[in-house]
């Protein structure tokens, strides 16, 4: 497997060992501090990010559209960040940290409802739009619901439920006549997939989590230029504004 041998190499006081089945890996201080700021330096750019779409808009639905994705990359940044400082810190805190941890994996099924948001609320989609708008806040729900019973039990259901809620409204997003932005959007899925080699690498890969995190920055700030760029820029023709 690819990584790196602890016990040869001199990255070995970067990571520790890897974790047994079912227990967390515990982090280096220099992971923990990677950990944090890969996404605390995200917070300011999310919040100045969700003004300027909410600038650019033209009607309320646009404002709307631009405050539940912008409210969703700031959360994501924000729980991700105080999780990974609490971890670092207060990890005596057992039960803070414990639902912090569980709050960091919820934001993620929200973050991807609220990424998909503004392609299913401003573009003009197939039949199954409609549907698609409220089922993907139901699939955060149905998320939510797990992590708060299962979390941390089986995780590679875990890991499928972010795929599968990851994929599937592309299903219908693809189904656009415009494809301007799906190229992007592709890209973006790339980026995250990619970035789950990290995600599962803790131990294996000195600062792993942290490089996860910058395939997150990267394929959110993909996806973020391509909401600019094809629906608040110039979205004049395409869009259902006035519908
Ligand atoms: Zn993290």
């Amino acid at each position: 497997m690819l990584g790196f041998d602890p016990q040869k190499t001199r990255l070995r006081r970067f990571m520790n060992s890897r974790a047994s089945a079912n227990c967390r890996y515990q982090p280096t201080c220099y992971e923990h501090a990677a950990n944090c700021y890969t996404h605390a330096l995200l917070i300011g750019p999310s919040f100045v990010g969700m003004a300027l779409l909410h600038w650019l808009s033209a009607n309320n639905w646009e404002k709307i559209t631009a405050w539940v994705y912008g409210m969703g990359l700031c959360a994501l940044f924000l729980v991700s960040t105080v999780f990974h400082i609490i971890t670092w810190k207060k990890s005596h805190m057992r039960s803070v940290e414990h639902c912090f941890h569980m709050c960091d994996r919820v934001v993620i099924y929200f973050f991807i409802a609220a990424s998909y948001t503004p392609w299913l609320n401003l573009r003009e989609l197939g039949p199954l739009t409609a549907h698609m708008r409220w089922f993907i806040w139901l699939m955060a729900v149905a998320g939510t619901i797990y992590v708060f019973n299962y979390h941390e039990k089986y995780k590679v259901v875990e890991l499928a439920f972010y795929l599968t809620m990851g994929f599937f409204p592309a299903l219908v997003v693809t189904s656009m006549n415009n494809t301007d932005g799906l190229y992007e959007l592709a890209c973006g899925g790339l980026i995250y997939c990619l970035g789950v080699v990290f995600f599962k690498s803790d131990g294996v890969i000195p600062f792993a989590h942290a490089i996860w995190h910058v395939f997150v920055v990267l394929a959110a700030a993909v996806h973020y230029y391509a909401i600019w760029k094809y629906l608040y820029r110039s979205p004049r023709a395409e869009t259902i504004r006035d519908a």
